[in-house]
């Protein structure tokens, strides 16, 4: 073990999570280079370049740092990123939870369980925020009526559009135009 890897574990460097692990012989236990726990005598230390190699020595994963879940929460977390960003690029489409995942290749319920987890919203909630932010600045900025505002952020009624907007807002499209020229 070089002391650049040595140090990692001593100082819980989170930089160097995922590229490498290392288990503790006297515990039968294995950790991300990030994990809190004691740190364990040198000469107990064994390093692993991946997870593979160290779940193969029949050492068990940590419970604190959860050695074992770091791919899932990293794929995990890029997906829902993907997700973020395709509702960025597309939220005037009329975007549905399944056109999302199907555009994701995933399941519906995975994206769903997935994004409500590392966001606490649902995609179709984080949707509807995006499509607000886009509806202040055309009604704050631009002279387009309610329903073409409506239109252009991806409602498909303006009544609908009206109703979510009050709801988040506590004022109408109207009312909120108003009151951002009187300021
Ligand atoms: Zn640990």
């Amino acid at each position: 073990m070089n002391e650049e890897i040595w140090r990692a574990v001593v100082e819980c460097d989170p930089a160097y999570d995922g590229k490498f692990y290392y288990g503790v012989l006297t515990t039968g236990i294995f950790c991300k280079p990030s994990c809190k726990s004691r740190t364990p005598k040198r000469e107990h230390v064994r390093i692993f370049a991946t997870l593979d190699e160290a779940q193969r020595t029949g050492l068990r994963p940590c419970k604190r740092c959860q050695p074992h879940k770091t791919g899932w929460q990293s794929a995990d977390e890029e997906l829902t990123q993907r997700a973020e960003q395709l509702i960025s690029e597309c939220y005037t489409e009329p975007l549905t939870l399944r056109e999302m995942a199907a555009r994701l290749f995933i399941s519906p319920y995975y994206l769903l369980r997935c994004f409500r987890r590392l966001r606490d919203c649902s995609p179709g909630q984080y949707l509807i925020r995006k499509r607000l932010e886009a509806a202040r600045e055309l009604l704050r900025g631009t002279s387009l009526s309610v329903a073409q505002v409506a239109h252009q952020v991806g409602f498909r009624n303006s009544a609908h559009f009206s109703h979510v907007f009050h709801q988040e807002m506590k004022q109408t499209p109207t009312e909120f135009r108003r009151s951002t020229k009187e300021e």
